[in-house]
């Protein structure tokens, strides 16, 4: 049988490859996406989005879709022994040139089941009930093989199957992995409670801090539970939570999804391998839930792998741009690791024995890997930031300027008269902003990436 032909085969219909393949049909490539489950998620995983995410979700199209299902949480506090202890939310307040400084707290399921469904109306959808069983480099790309012997020939592979890779094992890329040795249960469902429900992460201090309460889209709520054994019930997690809300007391009126996990820690030493296979998401790291950065960090890899293949494909960009993907997304799975790892450590050890609060200090420290807006490649001035939000009055609306990008294209924008020094690369849309109040780039000239972050600046 003849392979099937395209430019992308995805394997893994994880958030990460749904957004692989969405941003490549975004960007007018082929993708095929394959995935061994029947459906997409329906319960549980992932439960935040940062405010990095949702500029990136602008871009995409797809923030006006997630936006009004999730609740917006910028707090964490500290409560113990039945009593307030301190209040934070300095870090998303501090934020600059963004209009959502906080967690959007919605579950992993909506955004994957958005995307399933965009790239079903895209008359793409994934393949389903699907396993991948091997992947080869040819000369001019790739022959993936799925287990009923069907092959795809492409230019490119993208990895995006999980924690427990199969592209990656199959290519032995090293994944050294490191066990601190701690259990948390998850349990998300609808509480009855004497403690005032607020929209706040609450971190409960009793002899370590075990127990952390997490707001959730609807009527849902979140505990995690810090558990020393594998060996627990449902009713020896409940039974912590109580103890860690004492004096006051909650139960649920419906469970919707419990479920157990112990942390584990690492980075792929590699990203790619031969510029033709990219690992992206849990596939190239994994670290625990503390922080909430597991989903938006892949989310991170989606955006700013796929631009690059597009000008590579069809724009005609070297090659050696993909080589940029590992370099600029190493470093910041490294720091993502570092700062779950410190957090999750906190929960247990303390040298005071104010587990609680050390760990907000600690995401106040490294809040830029949190909020996902202190994320920046290359150290040069103003190159490799984040393009800054603020309103622009256009001939037809007020908007944001997040939602005037667009990420099959790089985006010139120009704050004044006068023709930018640069080069601009081909398939680049310009736009003259408009003289606004807030605007924080008045007489330059900036090339803003597909994925928004400053590529290049000049004075006009
Ligand atoms: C049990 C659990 C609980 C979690 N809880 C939280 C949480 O509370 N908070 C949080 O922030 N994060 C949590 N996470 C992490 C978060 O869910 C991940 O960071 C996120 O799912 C990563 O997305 P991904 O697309 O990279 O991988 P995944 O979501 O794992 O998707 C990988 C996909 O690849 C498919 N696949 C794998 N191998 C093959 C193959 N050979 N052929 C075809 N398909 C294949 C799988 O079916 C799967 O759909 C949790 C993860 C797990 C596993």
């Amino acid at each position: 049988m003849k392979a099937l032909e395209t430019d992308i085969a995805i394997v893994g219909a994880g958030p990460v490859g749904l957004m692989c393949a969405y941003l490549a049909h975004l960007c007018g490539l082929r993708a095929v996406v394959l995935d061994k489950s029947a459906e997409p998620l329906r319960v549980g995983r992932a439960d935040a989005l940062n405010a990095r995410t949702l500029q990136l979700l602008e871009i995409a199209g797809l923030f006006d879709d997630l936006y009004p299902l999730g609740k917006i949480c910028n707090t964490s506090s500290v409560w113990a022994g039945g009593g307030f202890v301190s209040r934070q939310s300095k870090w998303w307040d501090a934020l600059e040139g963004c209009f959502h400084k906080h967690f959007l707290m919605l579950g992993q399921p909506f955004v994957e089941q958005l995307l399933d469904r965009k790239l079903q109306q895209a008359g793409n959808p994934v393949r389903r009930c699907t396993t991948v069983s091997h992947v080869e480099k040819t000369e001019n790309g790739c022959l993936t093989t799925l287990g009923n012997g069907e092959t795809i020939a492409s230019r490119y592979v993208i990895g995006a199957d999980g924690s427990r890779s199969f592209i990656r094992e199959l290519f032995k890329v090293p994944f050294e992995v490191t066990r601190p040795q701690i259990i948390w249960a998850v349990l998300d469902g609808v509480i009855e409670s004497d403690f005032p429900k607020v929209p706040e992460i609450i971190t409960f201090q009793t002899d370590t801090s075990d127990v952390a309460w997490i707001p959730r889209e609807g009527d849902i709520d979140r505990f995690y539970v810090r558990m020393d054994t594998k060996d627990f019930t449902l009713d020896q997690a409940i039974e912590r939570i109580n103890r860690a809300m004492q004096p006051h007391t909650m139960r649920f009126k419906e469970l919707v999804w419990f479920s157990a996990f112990s942390v584990k820690e690492s980075v792929a030493e590699r990203f790619s391998i031969d510029d033709r296979i990219f690992l992206a998401g849990d596939a190239s790291h994994i670290h625990s839930v503390n922080g909430g950065m597991g989903l938006n960090t892949g989310l991170s890899d989606a955006f700013n792998l796929i631009w690059k293949m597009h000008r590579v494909l069809k724009l005609d960009a070297p090659a050696s741009l993909l080589r940029s993907y590992e370099e600029e997304r190493k470093p910041v799975a490294l720091g993502v690791v570092e700062t779950s790892g410190q957090l999750v450590r906190s929960t247990k050890f303390s040298k005071e024995g104010t587990h609680a609060k050390d760990y907000v200090d600690i995401v106040e420290r490294r809040s830029g890997y949190v909020t996902g807006m202190g994320v920046r490649y290359g150290e040069e001035g103003m190159r490799g930031t984040r393009l800054q939000d603020f309103m622009v009055e256009t001939e037809e609306k007020s908007t944001r300027i997040y939602s005037l990008l667009d990420y099959a294209h790089y985006t010139l924008l120009t704050f004044g008269d006068g023709r930018p020094g640069f080069d601009l690369p081909v398939f680049t849309k310009t736009i003259r902003v408009p003289r606004s109040e807030n605007c924080p780039y008045h007489n330059q000239a900036l090339l803003v990436r597909p994925d928004g972050y400053i590529a290049d600046v000049t004075l006009l």
